[in-house]
């Protein structure tokens, strides 16, 4: 089995240009649309996601659903809920990582290989951006020991900052 470090990579640009087996939304608990990602993935997909996404009566914070990508390259939209940055003592490091553990449960049982995450809560929920980052890796990383069939987890990465922050928490994994 490759090994997870392996299997993770960043990479800058726009999620919704991706052909991948699924995109990772961050997602509101309502799961019928909002601004940052969420928007830009919902205008690509057209009109069919929204539809889906209302036969699914919402999702709690930490948890993540799947549909299908209607227009986008993508095959699924797997649609996780962040939390909203309240200061750090709201369980919002558990609640985030759960957001990737779940995600990437959903992708293996549905039998995906390729997967790729913007950084979830760093935009308009406020988490910080620095610490959303360990936790994405560090809980990637976990998961792929578990799903060995998942091939490549790609962190997407809108801005500079970001990119610096994921490249060198990949490169501090590798042996
Ligand atoms: P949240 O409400 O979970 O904070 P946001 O959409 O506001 O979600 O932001 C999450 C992250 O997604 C931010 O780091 C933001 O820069 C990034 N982002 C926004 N648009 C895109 C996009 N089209 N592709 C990839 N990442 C994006």
């Amino acid at each position: 089995m490759t090994p997870s470090h392996a299997r993770m990579v960043a990479w800058q640009g726009d999620i919704t240009t991706l052909a991948v087996d699924a995109i990772v939304n961050a997602a509101n608990s309502s799961l019928l649309g909002g601004g940052g990602v969420d928007g830009a993935i919902h205008r690509a997909a057209g009109p069919e996601l929204l539809a889906e996404c209302r036969t699914l009566g919402g999702c709690p914070t930490g948890e993540a659903r799947i549909t299908r990508g209607y227009r986008l390259p993508a095959r699924h939209v797997i649609h996780a809920v962040g939390p909203v940055w309240s200061g750090g003592s709201h369980h919002e490091d558990e609640l985030l990582a759960s957001c990737y553990r779940n995600s990437l449960a959903l992708a293996a049982t549905q039998g995906l290989r390729t997967v790729a995450f913007p950084a979830i809560s760093t935009g308009i929920y406020g988490f910080p951006i620095e610490r959303a980052v360990r936790i994405a890796v560090a809980e990637t990383a976990r998961a792929l020991d578990r799903y060995p069939n998942i091939e490549q987890v790609t962190f997407v990465c809108f801005s500079d900052d970001a990119y610096d922050l994921y490249t060198r928490e990949l490169a501090a994994l590798r042996p």
